[in-house]
């Protein structure tokens, strides 16, 4: 085992504070890896405050990790010291099941997540990417083009695939009218991508000060959904809707908007259940609500290839470790835009 460091919850109403721990020793398929950045995300917050249930304390959250490799084991073949990489919300499935065959092992029964998870390897829990190092298995590690702004790559680890995914299912291009509902971490990386595939892309937003920054994310509209009058223009016209917005709130609104075999793609996992009564919605267009988790390796890597080559990034507020409890609360508060990534680097300078 090998020390490391990084910032954890020690029960559910902790602050975040500096955490020592141990990764494991490299195996042979092993990639251990320096973390140079880790976006946040709002899941990290429901997982260290227990809001999800089955939370492990102490817990060093984090699954937007981008770093540099630093050593590998034996039988790696993929890479090297010093390549760029990434690692999501995953670092293991069982590989042998049906959704693991169709590169889907977001949806593995085994699938291992990057932290507040067994660890098969070690029979302890995972910790992720609040932390100066990590060490993962090839197959869950991603390659990073250096051609991009690295710390505006981490988010695009779990928002940018959890965005990316249910437009790429759903076939979403050109001449398609494609909602987006809410302009946060998942909001803004999805207008971003259905622009970039060519649709008409309209956010939906409730507050009337994010129009400006929608249209110059790639948004061709931005419809208020609390203005009745606004909503009723677009009623049964969309192609698909990608909704973001976790928070309880009304879905018939937007099924309504939908055409005839439309979809209302849903990626907020909600802590209530979303009012929805309109069935009637439904069965008069055939329209569907749908849902969506993360991607496949496969399929993320392709979204970080996809980045590459669009120039595509998150826009994020970089913050040293020291300010990540101000920074949940901001998070709370809908304060950012449009990610907090945490400058692992600070970590080193104040515990070395
Ligand atoms: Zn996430
Ligand atoms: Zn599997």
């Amino acid at each position: 085992m090998q020390n490391t460091i990084g910032y954890a919850a020690l029960n559910h109403t902790s602050p975040l504070v500096p955490f020592v721990f141990q990764r494991r020793e490299l195996m042979a398929e092993d990639v251990q890896i320096e973390i140079l950045f880790c976006g946040v995300c709002h899941s990290d917050i429901h997982q260290v405050r227990d809001e999800w249930g089955s939370g492990v304390f102490p817990m060093v959250p984090g699954h937007e990790i981008v770093g540099k490799v630093v050593k590998v084991g034996s039988e790696v073949s993929k890479f090297k010291a010093g390549d760029s990489v990434g690692i999501g919300c995953m670092i293991d499935s069982c590989g042998v099941c049906l959704d693991c065959l169709d590169d889907l092992e977001q949806f593995c029964n085994k699938a291992e997540f990057t932290y507040n998870s067994p660890d098969k390897h070690t029979g302890g829990t995972n910790y992720g990417g609040y932390s100066r190092q990590i060490v993962v298995n090839q197959e869950f590690v991603l390659n990073v083009s250096d051609t991009l702004d690295l710390a505006a790559v981490a988010p695009l680890l779990c928002a940018g695939i959890t965005t990316y995914s249910p437009l790429k299912h759903w076939k979403v291009g050109k001449g398609d009218k494609v909602g987006i509902v809410g302009l946060g971490g998942l909001g803004h990386m999805g207008v971003k991508f259905a622009h970039a595939f060519g649709a008409h892309v309209v956010l939906f937003t409730t507050s009337s000060d994010k129009v400006e920054d929608a249209i110059s994310l790639g948004a061709n509209e931005v419809v208020v959904s609390k203005n009745h009058d606004a909503m009723a223009l677009h009623i049964s016209s969309f192609d698909f809707i990608l909704n973001t917005v976790a928070a309880s709130h009304d879905l018939d609104v937007f099924t309504a908007l939908l055409k005839r075999d439309g979809t209302l793609c849903l990626v907020g996992l909600p802590d209530h259940p979303h009012p929805s009564s309109s069935v009637a919605n439904l069965i008069f267009k055939r329209r569907q609500i749908a849902g969506s988790l993360i991607g496949g390796i496969k399929e993320t890597q392709e979204m970080l290839d996809f980045c590459a080559e669009h120039n595509i990034t998150s826009d994020i507020e970089i913050i040293p470790i020291q300010k990540i409890n101000e920074a949940y609360e901001r998070v709370l508060k809908n304060d950012v835009r449009y990610r907090f990534v945490i400058d692992m680097g600070t970590l080193k300078q104040s515990h070395e």
